[in-house]
Order: structure tokens, then C-alpha cells, then sequence
């Protein structure tokens, strides 16, 4: 969003004003900063005693036709230079709430409703840099708020992260008046919604991230088919931020890398592709995830970092979270899940992937030894095999991937946070 020019600025805040003093009475005054109109005032003598020029007085008040004030009206005293002092702005403003959402500053804050940043430190008597936590109250002027009902049919409610960061995943919350077959759309690619409550009226759906995705602005587009068969779209910007992600190349030891030729990998990523594009009816994982490995084991690759490897063509970021332990060690399932795979690979060595539902799969690779069958229903810290170096591996470790919707996101989020909060 491009930052509106002083001049721009200042219109929006004479629009403001103009709203807010034609609207309704100002509660607070202080000496200076309002001037409420008398009877037999005229414009051009309220400035001459406030020591403004009578252009100023005009212009900070949006005054058309300096003929026609009205007795009781409040009018805002500019400095000397004009300009319109902002604790004279807050004292006007009447204010409504908003939440912040995980992510935002009030100054995040002050380009998402487009309001005057100093303003917005004003009314919340905080710096512009405030970094705010999940759902904290925000002090906004309130004719910025969007109304009670957002008009969107059956839609009564929604909420969607406004920023996410690269490998990251976010969330949408529907809430409707009837059970509705929400349609969500992000990059292109369908949303899966699952229901949070027995009557279908809440549901979410997790936004996932790539994280080689550029950052910007994209649209996150919601809606559903009414009973006449017409799509009610709408479209809300969802900002993606760069992560913190570093740089690494891979060395493969040649006896590796003469196995893995472009059919091989290639035939590979076609078969976990096919199992991680399939949507189950049921969301099994409900809370954080455990951690699939003991904590005595410690993140020795994160999540994320941008790769180049010596041999053919594996992938340029690294897709999962790596952790180094010895041979043996046991690798847990985080959460409940249905064994989808089961089976050495020639990248991925021994692996196993759990069906999470709707979209979720996670998958460990490089076992030494699988303690898993395909189909067989797991709880939460099941063992799933043991800790190996086999496939495209340089050392005994645990890679633990992340897959919503077949995107590779950062599965170390989910260990802090569950897949949905619900309320
Ligand atoms: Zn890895």
C-alpha cells in the first residue's frame, strides 16, 4: 500500500474531522484545542480571538461556507503553522475497538484502516512501534470500524491472519448463519475448511505458506454458492514476510548421488505427491504437536534454508525440520494421524507419512528401521521407527516434514500453537 502524501494526509484527517464534528458532540474539550461556537460568533472573529487565521480555522474544520457555522458548534484550533495539534485530533475522535491480530503494531494497525499514525499513538497513548499480542484491544476512531454485519449473505463473520510470514501458516475463520459449503481460495489453490463446532456454522482452514513465496500483498479470496447457484466472492489482502531463512549448499558422497538419477527422483516425488494431495473428512490433530523426537535432540537444521545441492534436482529450500540423534534413537508421531506410507525411498530413505486430515500429512525420513504399517490409526507419541542416515542423507538424523495442502510449511510453528483456536 503506498503511504498517502502529507497533502492526501491531510485530507483524510479534514474528512475525519468533518464526520466527527457533523456526527455527533464532542465529549472532550481542552482549553486550546476546541472551540465550541457561541451565539453571535462569526468565523472570521472566533479566529482573530484564537490568534489563527481565518484560511487555517476553514481548512482544519472542512468548513465550506465560513457564512454558515451553527451555535454549538465544535470547531478544532490549529497550531500556529496550520497544522491541527493530535491530542486536539484524539479528544475529538470517539472511539470504537478493534483486535489485533498476531503480528501487528499499531503502526500495522495504522495502514490496515489507513488512519494517521500519530494519531493512532495518540488515542492509544503508545508509541508507533507498540508491538501487540493476538486479540489485544485497539483504540480506533470509530468510524473506521467495519459495520455489525459485513453484509456477505450468509457470512455473518470471518477473520483471516492479515500477515503471514514465508513457511508460515496461517488461519480463516468463517462464521454463518447456516451450515454453508465455504469456498476459500489462496494463490490459486482451493482452502480446505473444517468445521469447528456441531452445527457446521463455525469453520477454519489453515493458509499455508511456500516459503520461497515472494513477499507482498495477495489475495485471499472467500465465499460460497447460494441455493441459486451464483458464487458470493470476495477477496481480502493477506501481506506475506520474508522469514529469517539462511543459505547452505549440500555435498552428497558420489556412491549417494550415482543412485539418484532425474527418473528416480522424479518417480519419487510423483508417489508422495499423489498421497500428500489427498483430502481425508476428518481432522484428527486438534492440539500443538508434540515434538517427534526427544528434546535431548536439538534442531541441527532448521526449517526453510535455501539450498543447493551437488546433486540432481531435490529441491532448493529445505523442507522440513532436521534434528540430530544417534541411530536408534525413537522418532514419535506428534499428534493422532493414519499411517499413509511406509516404505524406503531412494531420496527419503526409510520413511513414514501420517495422514493428519484435511490436507495435513507429516512425513520422517531417513530411518534407520520403520515401526510402522500403512493404515494403522496412531495417538500422539506412537512410535513411528528409529533415527537412520538412509537416502539423501549425510549423517544419523530426524528430518520431520510439514505438508498442508501439499505446500511444505514450518512444522516447529505447530509445536507452540494448535491447527485452530477454538473458542
Ligand atoms: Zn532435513
Amino acid at each position: 500500500m503506498e503511504r498517502p502524501s502529507s497533502l492526501a494526509a491531510g485530507r483524510l484527517l479534514i474528512a475525519l474531522l468533518l464526520l466527527l464534528v457533523l456526527a455527533r458532540p464532542v465529549q472532550a474539550q481542552e482549553a486550546n484545542e476546541t472551540y465550541t461556537v457561541a451565539a453571535g460568533d462569526t468565523l472570521g472573529a472566533i479566529a482573530a480571538q484564537l490568534g489563527v487565521s481565518l484560511d487555517a480555522l476553514t481548512l482544519a474544520n472542512a468548513i465550506d461556507d465560513p457564512n454558515r457555522i451553527r451555535v454549538g458548534q465544535v470547531l478544532l484550533v490549529p497550531n500556529a503553522d496550520g497544522a491541527l495539534p493530535v491530542a486536539a485530533l484524539a479528544a475529538a475522535t470517539t472511539t470504537g475497538r478493534v483486535r489485533a491480530k498476531a503480528g501487528d503494531t499499531l503502526a500495522t494497525l495504522a495502514t490496515r484502516y489507513e488512519l494517521d499514525p500519530a494519531l493512532l499513538a495518540e488515542l492509544n497513548n503508545a508509541p508507533i512501534s507498540r508491538r501487540l499480542f493476538p486479540g489485544q484491544p485497539v483504540n480506533v476512531p470509530e468510524n473506521v470500524l467495519p459495520p455489525p454485519s459485513i453484509n456477505f449473505g450468509a457470512i455473518t463473520a470471518f477473520d483471516a491472519s492479515a500477515t503471514i510470514m514465508q513457511g508460515r501458516t496461517g488461519r480463516v475463520y468463517v462464521t454463518s448463519s447456516r451450515p454453508l459449503e465455504v469456498i476459500g481460495r489462496w494463490l490459486g489453490q482451493p482452502l480446505v475448511f473444517t468445521a469447528l463446532d456441531d452445527d457446521g456454522l463455525r469453520q477454519a482452514a489453515l493458509i499455508p505458506v511456500d516459503p520461497l513465496l515472494e513477499p507482498g500483498e495477495y489475495a485471499l479470496e472467500l465465499g460460497y454458492t447460494t441455493a441459486r447457484g451464483v458464487d458470493l466472492l470476495r477477496t481480502w489482502p493477506v501481506t506475506v514476510e520474508s522469514g529469517p531463512y539462511e543459505y547452505q549448499d549440500i555435498v552428497i558422497s558420489q556412491d549417494k548421488a550415482d543412485v539418484l538419477t532425474p527418473d528416480v527422483v522424479v518417480a519419487e516425488r510423483e508417489r508422495v505427491i499423489g498421497i500428500w494431495s489427498q483430502i481425508s473428512p476428518d481432522l484428527w490433530w486438534r492440539d500443538v504437536f508434540q515434538r517427534p523426537i526427544s528434546v535431548d535432540y536439538p534442531t541441527t537444521s532448521p526449517f526453510g534454508t535455501r539450498r543447493t545441492y551437488s546433486v540432481a534436482d531435490v529441491g532448493n529450500f529445505h523442507a522440513g525440520q532436521d534434528f540430530g540423534a544417534p541411530e536408534g534413537t525413537l522418532i514419535l508421531a506428534p499428534a493422532p494421524g493414519i499411517v499413509v506410507l511406509a516404505e524406503p525411498l531412494a531420496v527419503r530413505g526409510n520413511a513414514v507419512m501420517l495422514d493428519h486430515g484435511r490436507g495435513v500429512f507429516s512425513g520422517y525420513w531417513h530411518m534407520s528401521e520403520i515401526k510402522a504399517t500403512p493404515g494403522l490409526q496412531v495417538a500422539a507419541g506412537d512410535v513411528l521407527g528409529l533415527v537412520g542416515t538412509t537416502g539423501l542423507s549425510t549423517g544419523a538424523h530426524l528430518h520431520w516434514e510439514l505438508r498442508i495442502n501439499g505446500v511444505a510449511v514450518d512444522p516447529m510453528q505447530f509445536t507452540e500453537e494448535p491447527p485452530f483456536v477454538t473458542p
